[in-house]
């Protein structure tokens, strides 16, 4: 069987062709543009597939219309990004497929559902994704099913408190000081005037940023208690980070819950770069077998 793959993210779009084994075959990416000039480099890629190709599954930049009995559902929806706002997505797919199998979810759910099925995951009820990049983004899977309600959730704007050593006044364009005005890469980049991949590993950025990582850590474990919380995205590439992270942890918890073994709940995927694509294969995966 091969299936598709579509990591549609807010700077690029990762494209994918795999087999049910979820091995990668081919990938492409290129720049988010335009919806017409972006999908149409998609259209060209899958369309190579054409005759083979049983069915897309698609992690996209959001928010997004995940109900399936909504007008809307395969959209984006609210997106900052003013082109994509109220872009059918799915539909698009379908209609130059041919009404092709897509399933259909954000980018951080298709991560970790990647991570759920092949990664750290693996054996677990209950796994949370945190990706600490451009943004921030989190999806939870419980006994494989998405956590969600009206909508998808949005944990990477979950409020946290300032670290007593931090001036930042956070820029997230909704809530400012939200985690992801604090901790997404733009904000390590905008407090210290360089990239956080070219800072070293003893810059005092490093403890604040553990110190909002932390915390959200500390939330998702008292809101959900899941069996692994698994942290992505640039920043994260940090390899020095998650120990902090997990020292800053244990001192908050205090003894409050017991957690598993921390260095199996707090880390880094399994997959690395390839969660988003492996997820969204086992999802194109579960869609075409109705699964
Ligand atoms: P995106 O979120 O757009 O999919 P990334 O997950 O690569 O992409 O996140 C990009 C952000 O991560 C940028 O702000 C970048 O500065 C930061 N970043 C990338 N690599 C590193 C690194 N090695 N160390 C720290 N920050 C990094
Ligand atoms: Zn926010």
């Amino acid at each position: 069987m091969v299936l598709g793959s579509i990591e549609a993210g807010g700077t690029k779009f990762v494209c994918a062709i795999g087999n049910t084994d979820l091995e990668i075959i081919e990938r492409v990416s290129f720049p988010t543009t335009t919806p017409d000039g972006t999908m149409k480099r998609v259209v060209d890629f899958f369309t190579q597939y054409k005759n083979e190709l049983e069915g897309i599954g698609v992690g996209s930049f959001g928010p997004i219309d995940i109900h399936h009995e909504s007008d809307t559902y395969g959209y984006i929806t609210s997106t900052p990004k003013s082109a994509w706002q109220n872009f059918d997505f799915v539909g698009t797919l379908k209609k130059a497929f041919n009404g092709i199998p897509v399933a259909w979810t954000t980018d951080v759910n298709a991560a970790c559902y990647g991570e759920f099925v092949a990664g750290r995951g693996t054996g677990l009820n209950s796994v949370v994704y945190y990706t600490i990049g451009t943004g921030v983004g989190a999806g939870a899977l419980q006994d494989g099913i998405f956590v969600e309600g009206f909508s998808h959730p949005e944990m990477g704007h979950m409020l946290v408190r300032h670290h007593p050593e931090d001036n930042f006044e956070g820029n997230c364009p909704f809530h400012h000081d939200c985690l992801e005005g604090m901790a997404a890469g733009p904000a390590i980049e905008k407090r210290v005037g360089r990239k956080g991949q070219e800072l070293s590993e003893d810059d005092p950025v490093w403890a604040i940023e553990a110190s909002y990582i932390a915390q959200c850590a500390y939330n998702t474990t008292l809101i959900l208690s899941p069996d692994v919380i698994i942290f992505g995205g640039g920043v994260m590439k940090q390899e020095h980070l998650m120990h902090k992270v997990r020292k800053l942890f244990s001192e908050m918890i205090n003894g409050y819950v017991e957690t598993p073994s921390l260095d199996q709940y707090l880390v880094t995927p399994k997959l690395e770069d390839n969660a988003g694509t492996v997820g969204c294969l086992a999802l194109a995966r579960d869609v075409v077998l109705h699964l």
